[in-house]
């Protein structure tokens, strides 16, 4: 198996595990030749901006809160950081906060099987994600 692949589908499935976790649909997620990875998923509706606001910096934070070995996009990092700037978060707590979804029960398991679709498919749709994680 290329690395690359495994690595690209494991921080893809990191978003897609925190968003699921927020009760966010899922739209999809793919991954594409050159490396690079897309997970399109839609903010709940309920509650106010500023509380999804933070949960998508954390989204966006989750694939490189775990460990050291799966770096942060580059679009990752610049939308944090966008958002801290924007609604005053403290960017230690967004990264706290991403890091504390990897302790959460299930929240690992739901990557594993998110990277491992993922690895054998390009892209899952959102029908497929719900399926793998229900
Ligand atoms: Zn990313």
């Amino acid at each position: 198996m290329d690395e690359n692949v495994a690595r690209t589908a494991f921080h893809e499935a990191g978003h897609v595990a925190a968003s699921h976790r927020y009760g966010w649909d899922m739209l999809g997620v793919s991954r594409s030749k050159d490396f690079s990875g897309l997970t399109e998923s839609q903010p709940r509706r309920d509650g106010d901006a500023k509380a999804r606001a933070w949960e998508r910096a954390v989204i966006c934070a989750v694939p490189s809160a775990h460990g050291g070995s799966r770096r942060c996009g580059v679009g990752d990092l610049d939308e944090v950081m966008r958002l801290v700037q924007k609604h005053g978060f403290k960017l230690s707590e967004v990264w706290d906060a991403a890091s504390a979804l990897w302790d959460e029960p299930g929240f690992t398991k739901n990557v594993h099987r998110i990277a491992g679709a993922l690895i054998r498919s390009t892209s899952l749709t959102g029908d497929e994600i719900a399926e793998l994680l229900r």
